[in-house]
């Protein structure tokens, strides 16, 4: 299923250029138009799925996988420090585009960039968490 509207659906039917870096029957990885670093990367599945919480269960496996492979791939290729692998869910996330994907972002000692991704932290009681957990428990 494509969405006539999603530029990735674009990118993947061929409508919008991209710097494609591997492609096979499910997946097309292509770079980052506005890299947070040399050789920022993103995974799209050819299917459209807005999120995680639509994509289909084996092909969110597959992504891993291949986010695994390509991260050892782009390691070795741009020899960078380490890498983060990120996958944005709805707009108070950070997800701009609503076709799933997942950033492969190599991180390099000297990076520009090296701030993006801290966060500061919210304080909770031992209390308040172990109500948190509670709530949460899947057992
Ligand atoms: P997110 O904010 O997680 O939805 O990420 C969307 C990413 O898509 C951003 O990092 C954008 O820079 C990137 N992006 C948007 N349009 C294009 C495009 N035409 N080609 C490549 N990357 C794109
Ligand atoms: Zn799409």
């Amino acid at each position: 299923m494509r969405d006539d509207n999603c530029i990735f659906c674009k990118i993947i039917n061929g409508a919008i250029p991209s710097n494609t870096i591997y492609e096979d029957d499910t997946f097309q990885v292509i770079l980052d138009v506005n890299p947070a670093s040399k050789g920022h990367a993103l995974i799209l599945p050819k299917e459209h799925y807005a999120n995680l919480y639509e994509i289909d269960e084996e092909v969110a496996a597959q992504a891993m996988k291949l986010a695994k492979k390509l991260a050892a791939h782009m390691t070795k290729v741009l020899n960078c420090d380490g890498f983060n692998i990120l996958q944005n869910n709805g707009e108070v996330a950070g997800q701009t585009v609503f076709h799933f994907h997942i950033h492969l972002v190599p991180r390099y000692k000297d990076g520009k960039n090296n701030d993006i991704l801290k966060w500061t932290h919210e304080e909770f009681t031992a209390e308040e968490l172990a109500a948190i957990c509670q709530e949460l428990s899947l057992a």
